[in-house]
């Protein structure tokens, strides 16, 4: 093959640009991702190897070294890893968009990545940051188990395109040969290179190693000094893991999580266990303090890192993890697991179902002792993951309970921005209260505002606020707590007995209007009947104790759901002197079109106070209006009279 250029593709281009135009300060990364692409490389082939034993051609004395050129200006991280034939090479350094480029571009626009340009490291752009120092960056490879002439040779001063070339090469692996700008020159220095690795890469499995001059004792006079030029390994590679608990520190840890995460803020809880028994295994694991920006995108990878006995298998394991405790990071090192499993084998692995209980019951052992411990560190927790968390009460019956602990509310009881738990509020419960109650919406102001909320009030029993859209949901789903229903205030039968006429003297007294509303709204409703809840407000709208709340039925529409059009039932205030009105109108003259205008109107309200706009808004003003003007004029006419 004689030498050919190539175009990047259009983002590849866009991250090089950028890339040199360097927006960023902190640009020694690079050399964390040299290495972490070194590392991968090997983890590949090493991995490739238990199935196929001579790409190994003998070979198996993993190292990843760097070797700094003052006189050409370059550094060169090799590695004895998978290295890559033509087709490799072409495709991942050139003409495809890694995922986490893509991801990059968008976020690139974003305030936060302007404000803390060090979570570039949470993406996939590695590769491409060697041209925030290099002006030229040259790659010399051979692909595990290729012959000596399938090498090949990369190089790009990224402006755009690139070249490749044959080339023989003696070893398996790759070379990457950074030009370093004349203004980079500086990580040429041994002690620099030295604090970068020590710095981002001490945890790398592999060896990280260096040429570096020592003075020995001369071969030939014992007393003389003699420089001599002599390999060490930069990086202390312990796995912290699978260490004693005592032999570790906080910032040991929190060094850790920092390395895996590249979160640059310390976790809110770390978690470090062994389990010993029908499953074999360590565990270290991280609450974050703060939520990654992209968790809640469908290509958030979850899950810890999966080992098997120090062989790093996997980046992130979904199958060690349930989806509703996707904020946990860390590693998982087992000792009963085959080396070779795969992805699809993960999944009917009856060790790893049992891994992934334990893990699973010690991450919620662990919030719960964090809500004792550190109350103000879970409200925290809570305020970034708790919608996440919530999920586990759909998702996983079995659990429901201990995660029913672990909610937080707001309630009409605390002040906004502080909150209950549904043990908290079970303790405070009125003596005649038998449910725990609970209201949905879309705010808190709202919520207070509502008339649903008028006979709880009165009572003095205290009501859950909830505002997130899964709440009603999750509520649903939880049905009770210790024994006491949870009950939604916009929904259902609520019989608190407001003062006032009660709803079956009520419903005795107007049985005939009642029935006359109802035929008039039959196509719009549901039922009709006179309520328990209200006090002040004439009426409301509640939906049937099994049916959807309007914000979970809203939350549907708006991801285009086809839902059925579940009809809600309409209450009247039964205490309420439009009762009496329209009851008079009826007994009047039960055709008198007034009285369907008066139903018209009531309906709209209730509408209104659910959040909803009345059927036709047009009419619904033209009503009021009238009322308004007979009312004020009504009066202007019977004032003389009456002196
Ligand atoms: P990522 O590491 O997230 O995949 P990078 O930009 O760092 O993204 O690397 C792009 C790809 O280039 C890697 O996925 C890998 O296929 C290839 N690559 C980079 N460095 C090496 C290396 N030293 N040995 C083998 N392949 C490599
Ligand atoms: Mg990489």
């Amino acid at each position: 093959m004689t030498k050919q250029t190539l175009e990047f593709k259009t983002e590849v281009k866009q991250i090089l640009d950028l890339m040199i135009h360097s927006i960023y300060t902190n640009r020694e990364i690079f050399l964390r991702e040299l290495v972490s692409n070194a590392s991968d490389a090997i983890d590949k082939l090493r991995f490739e190897a238990l199935t196929h034993r001579d790409l190994l051609d003998g070979n198996s004395d993993w190292k990843i070294k760097i070797e700094a050129d003052r006189e050409a200006g370059t550094i060169t991280v090799s590695d004895n890893g998978i290295g890559m034939n033509k087709e490799d090479i072409v495709r991942e350094l050139g003409t495809i968009a890694h995922s986490g480029t893509r991801e990059f571009l968008k976020a690139i626009q974003s305030r936060e990545l302007q404000e803390q340009p060090e979570l570039i490291g949470q993406f996939g752009v590695g590769f491409y940051s060697s041209f925030m120092v290099a002006d030229r960056v040259t790659v010399l490879t051979r692909k595990a188990g290729e012959p000596e002439d399938a090498g090949v040779k990369w190089e790009s001063t990224g402006d755009g395109t690139f070249s490749i070339e044959n080339l023989d090469r003696k070893s398996r692996g790759t070379d990457i040969i950074l030009h370093l700008k004349e203004q980079e020159r500086k990580f040429l220095d041994e002690a620099e290179i030295r604090r970068i690795i020590k710095k981002y890469s001490d945890f790398t499995e592999h060896p990280i190693v260096m040429d570096v001059e020592k003075e020995r004792p001369s071969v030939i006079d014992k007393d003389k000094m003699v420089k001599v030029r002599e390999e060490e390994v930069l990086n202390s590679r312990k796995a912290v893991w699978l260490k004693d608990k005592s032999e570790l520190s906080e910032s040991d840890y929190n060094e850790f999580y920092r390395h895996i995460s590249y979160d640059f803020s310390d976790p809110a809880r770390t978690i470090h266990f062994r389990a010993e028994g029908t499953s074999e295994f360590s565990a270290l694991l991280y609450i974050p303090e703060t939520a990654p920006f992209d968790i809640y995108h469908p290509e958030f990878k979850i899950g810890p890192m999966l080992y098997v006995k120090r062989v790093q298998i996997m980046d992130h394991c979904d199958q060690l993890i349930p989806p509703y405790l996707r904020f946990v990071k860390g590693v998982v090192d087992s000792s009963d697991l085959p080396l070779n499993i795969s992805r699809e084998t993960l999944q009917n692995n009856p060790q790893v179902a049992l891994i992934k209980k334990n893990i699973t019951k010690k991450i919620l052992r662990a919030l719960e002792d964090m809500k004792k411990q550190e109350y103000e560190n879970y409200v925290k927790f809570y305020g970034e993951f708790g919608k996440i968390l919530k999920e586990g009460i759909h998702f996983d019956p079995v659990r429901k309970e201990a995660l029913a602990d672990l909610l937080l509310f707001e309630s009409t009881d605390t002040k906004p921005g502080e909150y209950t738990s549904l043990s908290q509020y079970a303790d405070r419960m009125k003596e005649d209260q038998k449910e725990i109650y609970y209201v949905t919406g879309p705010s808190r102001t709202e919520i207070e505002r509502s008339p649903y909320l008028e006979a709880f009030r009165e009572k003095g029993y205290e009501v859950l606020i909830m505002t997130d859209q899964v709440d009603d949901l999750i509520m649903g789903d939880l049905l009770e707590y210790n024994g006491k229903k949870l009950k939604s205030v916009i929904k259902g039968d609520i019989d608190l007995k407001p003062e006032g006429r009660d709803q079956e003297t009520a419903g005795k007294q107007f049985k005939d209007l009642l029935e006359f509303i109802r035929e008039h709204l039959k196509d719009e409703i549901k039922d009709v009947r006179f309520s328990g809840r209200l006090k002040e407000a004439p009426c409301c709208l509640v939906a049937e104790e099994g049916d959807m709340d309007i914000q979970m039925e809203k939350l549907l529409k708006s991801m285009g759901q086809k839902i059925p059009e579940a009809r809600r039932i309409l209450e009247i205030n039964p205490g309420h002197r439009i009762v009496d009105a329209m009851d008079s109108l009826f007994r009047k003259d039960r055709q008198d079109p007034l009285l369907r205008e008066y139903i018209d109107l009531l309906y709209g309200q209730a509408l209104l106070m659910e959040g909803s706009s009345p059927k036709d808004p047009a009419a619904f003003s033209k009503s009021v209006a009238r009322l308004m003007a007979d009312n004020a004029l009504g009066e202007e006419k019977i004032q003389p009279e009456s002196r």
